[in-house]
């Protein structure tokens, strides 16, 4: 499959382009970073760590796109919105895991999955989404417990809740079978009151070089459950990137999660 990283001098960009060198069922068609980066030019290999590859890394995406079969774009929010339009007058599987989209931009996406193949997920890992249906499970059986979710990352990261932190709680409404949106509490401080029975915390943490920590706690009356993952290693996402396009080539346009990709629904 001819794959194309945008973002490819980002974090998560490097690994993508790695973890695509390094799949024989891919090809590295094409790396794209910003107009008047310092990184125009490079070569992907080099880029990533690895040896040149021949593909040099440039900031126009429509020849690239014209030609290539799916694109893996961890950007931004604004970046990823314009790439998915693009990707969807190509018709192209389009795997996005940025994070922090605002609802106008996930109605965007949702436009361009009418063309496009789009796999989205907050984390792209194996271990979060089977610790998502996990947790679904738990708050399904527990209804009784208190639910919190505690994440950390590193200092650079911009948003908060997590995009995992998110995905988390999101499987744990889908358990109480309760919309996220009405029973989050996104952040405590001052006098908060008591605990709103039934409602759903986050807090965050930021420091260092943290990967990606998540825990899932569940309290009780005198006992408490907590479902924790953590992430060593960036290249768990850019592999699950990667495994999220092959599944897709073929596939009808519309928006799967990778709950779909994994075949972890029910
Ligand atoms: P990062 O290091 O800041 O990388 C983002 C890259 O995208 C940068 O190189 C940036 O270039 C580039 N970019 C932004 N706008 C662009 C545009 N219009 N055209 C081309 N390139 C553009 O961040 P990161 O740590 O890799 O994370 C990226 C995103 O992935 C975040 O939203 C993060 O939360 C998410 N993430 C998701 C998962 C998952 O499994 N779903 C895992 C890890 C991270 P500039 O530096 O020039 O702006």
């Amino acid at each position: 499959m001819r794959l194309v990283v945008v973002g490819a001098g980002g974090r998560m960009g490097r690994e993508l382009m790695r973890a695509v060198l390094d799949n024989a069922d891919c090809t590295l068609a094409g790396a794209i970073e910003r107009e008047g980066s310092p990184l125009l030019g490079q070569d992907a290999g080099t880029l990533s760590g690895l040896a040149p590859c021949g593909v040099n890394v440039t900031d126009d995406p429509l020849p690239l796109f014209a030609s290539a079969q799916g694109v893996l774009d961890f950007t931004s929010p604004a970046a990823s919105v314009e790439f998915v339009a693009l990707a969807a007058q190509a018709r192209l599987v389009h795997v996005i895991g940025t994070t922090g989209f605002a609802d106008a931009d996930l109605a965007r996406i949702q436009a361009a999955a009418r063309h496009a193949v789009v796999v989205r997920s907050g984390n792209m890992s194996l271990g979060v989404n089977l610790l998502a249906a996990l947790v679904r499970q738990a708050a399904t059986a527990l209804p009784g417990f208190d639910l919190e979710i505690l994440e950390m990352h590193h200092r650079h990261k911009v948003d908060a809740p997590s995009g995992t932190a998110l995905l988390l709680g999101e499987a744990a409404a889908e358990g109480r079978e309760v919309a996220l949106g009405d029973v989050s509490v996104r952040s405590r401080d001052g006098h908060t009151g008591a605990r709103v029975p039934g409602s759903i915390g986050f807090a965050t943490l930021r420091g260092g070089s943290v990967i990606g920590e998540h825990s899932v706690i569940l309290a009780g009356e005198g006992e408490r459950i907590v479902l924790s993952h953590a992430a060593g290693d960036r290249a768990i996402f850019a592999r699950g990137a990667v495994h999220a396009a092959l599944w897709a080539r073929g596939r009808n346009p519309g928006q799967y999660s990778m709950t779909d990709v994994l075949g972890l629904a029910d």
